[in-house]
């Protein structure tokens, strides 16, 4: 384990990711393995433009093998016959064994999309692993029910696993994404099927390597990288998969319920975009927390975050004093080395999303007022990055303040009073997070009760814990990641009715 002193030092990191072993190959049956086709990919360093490593592309041929072998694991009850207890020693070895690789995997999460690596090491592994430990304790404390039938007959309610799962996960928080969906899916006894983002396999190849190490026996968790239309859609449409977990855009998940209906029904729970309202009112008494919050909120992975705080709508009498309490805060933001723990902003994850959120801050250039930054930049004449950017006076029709960007770009709208608010904050085809800022307790309920949005924080935006269901209402999709609900999406309810004689 590093020193604190080593984690802080910008050498310390470029050491690390210069030495990690960077894991290219599919996982299948336990194996690592080629493509059927031998083709591979490229992963590319979005902060230099720099090739990291060839990928193997899977397809549907290789999505096939994967099902084939976790249908085999999951008949042969290899993993879901085990004893509870034996299922989370697994899974709670395999979070000591990722515990052990924080730094590396942190590294190689900066790396892959661009996120800074003081994020990837303070933030986002160490939440990943303890997500992963929650489910894993979950394994032998969750009972099952039994029903109030008539005297002589016992009516047994349990949750048992579906089969055989697949996910699909985008690049945003690669590793969380993995175990958001693998976690409780493999808690419940299930098989799983990965796909992860072509821009972002690394660490989801090393969790499957790891999990193998741990114990997990094989065929149980198979990696299968490749791009969307290919792998992704394979396995939407396998006839042996009995459940899809996505997380994504709205675009992709309206596909994965066609590729069901196609296909063999399998259940498919979708996680996709959000266009989430902060709201301020002008009773919040400390406004420079709710400034330092909103900020944070945007701009935390350069703002490629589905539940990031995109439209703040803000009380007309405070608008003008908030405002100017962002832009100084935003002005420290400067876009920078990932990989150097000073910097405050990272890379956005490739040149095409980049380039796909300076085509919104140029239609924001058209439709509102542009306050702060608004600039593509590079950091050492490299890489594709973007200015911390707040428009004002943005109306509630505006391109910037209806479509999910993506990118470190905040939208201000105004308000008068808080039915106004309200209206404003719902006026979206999302509902994923909301946050309200107010010290009026009666009105913290009134508002927070009214918003559409499946996590609405007062006093705090975007809070994240294992123990509280994540996802959303309208297009921002269906089922919840996290706590102990997440366990419904990867488990069907079946009933043994016994009657007994006297
Ligand atoms: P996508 O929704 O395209 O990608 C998410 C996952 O779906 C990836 O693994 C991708 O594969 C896969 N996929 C893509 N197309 C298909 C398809 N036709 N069939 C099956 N699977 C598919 O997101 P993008 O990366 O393209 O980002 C676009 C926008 O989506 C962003 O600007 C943002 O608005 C939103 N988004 C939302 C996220 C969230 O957390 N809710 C996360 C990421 C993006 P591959 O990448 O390998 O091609």
């Amino acid at each position: 384990m590093a020193k604190i002193a080593d984690i802080e030092d910008r050498s310390y990191w470029h050491k690390t990711a210069k030495s990690v072993p960077l894991p290219t190959q599919a996982i299948i049956g336990g194996r690592q393995v080629d493509a059927r086709s031998g083709k591979r990919f490229a992963t590319i360093n979005p902060a230099t433009g720099e090739t990291l490593a060839d990928i193997v592309e899977g397809d549907a041929t290789d999505v096939d093998d994967a099902v084939t072998s976790a249908r085999r694991s999951f008949d042969a009850g290899h993993w879901r016959n085990q004893s509870p207890l034996a299922r989370k020693r697994v899974l709670l070895k395999l979070a000591e064994l990722l515990n052990a690789e924080q730094q590396q995997l942190a590294a190689m999460e900066s790396l892959d999309m661009g996120k800074l690596v003081r994020d990837a090491a303070g933030n986002d592994i160490p939440t990943a692993i303890n997500i992963l430990q929650w489910h894993a304790e979950e394994v032998d404390k969750t009972y099952d029910e039994v029903a109030p039938l008539p005297v002589g007959n016992v009516g047994l309610i349990r949750r048992v696993p579906l089969g055989v799962v697949g996910a699909v996960v985008p690049w945003n928080f690669p590793l969380n994404m993995a175990i958001w969906k693998c976690a409780p899916a493999l808690a419940a006894g299930n098989s799983v099927v990965l796909k992860p983002a072509e821009q972002s396999p690394l660490t989801a190849l090393r969790f499957a390597q790891l999990a193998l190490e741990a114990g997990l026996p094989e065929g149980v968790l198979n990696v299968v990288p490749g791009f969307g239309e290919t792998a992704g859609q394979a396995l939407g449409r396998h006839m042996d998969v009995d459940c899809l977990a996505f997380t994504g855009s709205t675009a992709v998940g309206k596909m994965f319920l066609r590729y069901a209906g196609d296909s063999n029904l399998k259940q498919v729970w979708l996680e996709c975009g959000g266009k989430s309202p902060v709201v301020v009112f002008e009773d919040c008494e400390d406004l420079e927390t709710a400034a330092d919050q909103v900020v944070s909120g945007i701009l935390y992975n350069q703002g490629q975050v589905c539940s990031a705080g995109s439209r703040l709508i803000v009380q007309d009498s405070i608008r003008a004093r908030f405002l100017d309490l962002l832009t100084e805060r935003m002005a420290q933001y400067r876009p920078g080395d990932p990989l150097d723990p000073q910097s405050r902003l990272g890379a956005m994850v490739e040149a095409k999303h980049a380039a796909n959120v300076m085509r919104y801050i140029e239609a924001g250039c058209r439709e509102a007022t542009l306050v702060a930054g608004g600039n593509a930049v590079t950091v050492n004449g490299r890489g594709s990055f973007i200015e911390p950017t707040i428009f004002s006076d943005v109306r509630p029709d505006a391109v910037i303040a209806r479509e999910e960007i993506f990118g470190p770009v905040l939208a201000v709208l105004g308000f008068a009073d808080e039915a106004e608010a309200i209206a404003l904050a719902n006026d979206s085809v999302y509902g994923l997070g909301a946050s309200v800022w107010t010290d009026n307790l009666s009105r913290a309920h009134r508002v927070s009760e009214q918003i559409v949005a499946g996590v609405v924080g007062v006093n705090v935006v975007d809070p994240v814990n294992p123990a509280i269901p994540f996802g959303g209402f309208r297009q921002s999709g269906s089922g919840r990641d996290l706590s102990r609900h997440a366990a419904e999406k990867y488990t069907a309810l079946k009933t043994t009715w016994i009657r007994f004689k006297d």
